[in-house]
């Protein structure tokens, strides 16, 4: 009974963890590696398991990081199934298509070039049609319940509070008479997070796998977070530019437009044309609409008042015609665009017609991982380049961080302290310096052991001491 870390052990992308009990193997996310050309590449690595031999797929949530390499995995053979949250499957139909068709689009355009220099073309990693086939492949679970997926383990998602559909994952696994309960925490969402509920505190586990990507701060309150958005939107105003919001079609999206609308006179909205420019967006928005059962109550009590907060006041731009006639605009409009790192989708090419005026308003709410577009605009670059071009930033870049979709440093010690038993914890999910600065604030708990794996790395779960009663998962 072992589990090994594959991928996002030091990094905050390509989620990936291998579990083994008795003789069955079950991946734990699989998930893309995102970022430059070169952190990209380790996608095309071989799996840590053969997929024709893999047993299962436990998903934690729709996010790419987190889903994206699975039709990678039917491509190579893999026929079992991948258990995932209803509105995880919901949003993975979306997104895995989405993926394949971009991953399409750039083997056309790398093949193109390299045809050019003589060299042969690339693979796509997959295409749309594979991400079709693997969404035949999805099992849907409900939170709450737990299922037997393998003989020896079970699993029960729990509200995560990150994304809609998002799942704290507890696995019961089996071998002999040894049973051991392994808790993952997949992406926390922050308490207080719009539409969604808090993550739900778990009392118990022999070992948990915590993210750690923002392990070294704290978020700014709700509050003055608030405030520094008004803020802005007054000086944009003032200075009459565009006003760019790259953010995750999935998640990040949907709280924009609730704040939005929330705040919609105090910020003097009335004065923006507000767009949001994503189709993948647009279907999200309508999937968090639709799965009125995982609302929390604000957004209840506001929908039974007769309000819709998730699209009201705000045009859907759908067409390619659509957006492009947005690069006319000088001034006047709000874009909330994909993607939240600016690596794909239609902000590159707002960011290109708007970036280098000094009147454009850059509002970055969404984690930048190293090596992206997105990251280099947080980090001041004077430039930056889009479709081999450099261009200069002169627009005024706000970093807002209060947003996050993750627990801060405060929210990650919390969400451990609910655990009673004082399990071990490793973790995961985050680039080094927060996890070195998260270990420090969990070991001065003075509670269960805390690692910082590297990949490759393994846990004997079977030899790890037992904690959790007798070790039986609830309602068995
Ligand atoms: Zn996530």
């Amino acid at each position: 009974m072992r589990l090994t870390f594959h991928g996002a052990a030091g990094r905050v992308t390509g989620s990936c963890h291998l579990v083994e009990c008795g003789g069955r193997t079950l991946l734990l996310d699989c998930g893309l590696v995102q970022g430059g050309p070169e952190e990209e590449q380790l996608n095309r690595a071989p799996f840590p398991v053969d997929p024709g031999e893999l047993d299962a797929v436990v998903l934690s949530h729709a996010h790419i990081d987190h889903s994206g390499r699975i039709p990678m995995l039917m491509r190579q053979g893999y026929t079992g199934k991948v258990y995932a949250q209803q509105a995880t499957t919901g949003l993975c139909e979306i997104m895995l298509k989405d993926a394949g068709y971009l991953q399409e689009k750039d083997a056309e355009v790398e093949t193109r070039k390299r045809e050019r220099k003589g060299l042969a073309p690339v693979d796509p990693l997959y295409t749309v049609h594979d991400a079709e086939r693997a969404l035949r492949q999805f099992h849907s679970l409900r939170y709450e319940e737990v299922h037997e997926i393998l003989p020896g383990i079970r699993v029960r998602f729990r509200d995560a509070g990150h994304i809609l559909g998002s799942a704290i994952v507890e696995l019961w696994l089996s071998e002999g008479d040894t049973t051991r309960k392994l808790v993952f925490s997949g992406d926390l969402g922050q308490p207080s997070t719009p539409i969604l509920r808090d993550p739900a505190l778990i009392r118990e586990a022999d070992a948990v796998l915590l993210e750690s990507t923002y392990g070294d701060r704290q978020h700014r309150s709700r509050e003055d977070t608030l405030e520094e958005m008004r803020e802005i939107f007054a000086v944009a105003r003032a200075g009459r530019g565009n006003i760019l919001v790259p953010a995750f079609a999935v998640g990040r999206t949907q709280e924009m437009l609730y704040v939005f609308n929330q705040h919609f006179s105090d910020w003097g909205l009335e004065h923006w044309r507000i767009c949001l420019d994503s189709p993948m967006a647009i279907q999200a928005t309508e999937l968090y609409a639709r799965h009125v059962e995982l609302h929390d109550e604000e957004t209840v009590a506001l929908r039974e008042r007769g309000a819709n907060p998730l699209a009201e006041r705000l045009e859907f731009i759908r067409t390619p015609q659509q957006s492009r006639a947005l690069n006319r605009v000088r001034s006047g409009l709000l874009i909330i665009a994909a993607s939240g790192m600016c690596q794909g989708g239609r902000i590159r090419h707002h960011l290109k017609n708007n970036v280098w005026r000094k009147d454009c308003h850059v509002i970055m709410v969404g984690f930048q991982a190293q090596g992206t577009i997105g990251r280099k605009l947080v980090d001041g670059n004077a430039y930056i380049h889009l479709w081999g071009e450099a261009i200069r930033v002169a627009a005024q870049v706000h970093t807002v961080g209060g947003f996050s979709a993750h627990a801060d440093q405060r929210g990650l010690v919390e969400w451990y302290r609910g655990f009673e038993n004082a399990p071990p914890v490793w973790l995961v999910h985050g680039e080094d310096e927060p996890r070195v600065r998260l270990a420090a604030r969990l070991t001065a708990l003075g509670r269960g052991e805390v690692s910082i794996p590297v990949a490759g790395e393994q846990i004997e779960l079977g030899k790890l001491p037992a904690r959790c009663g007798a070790g039986t998962p609830p309602g068995l």
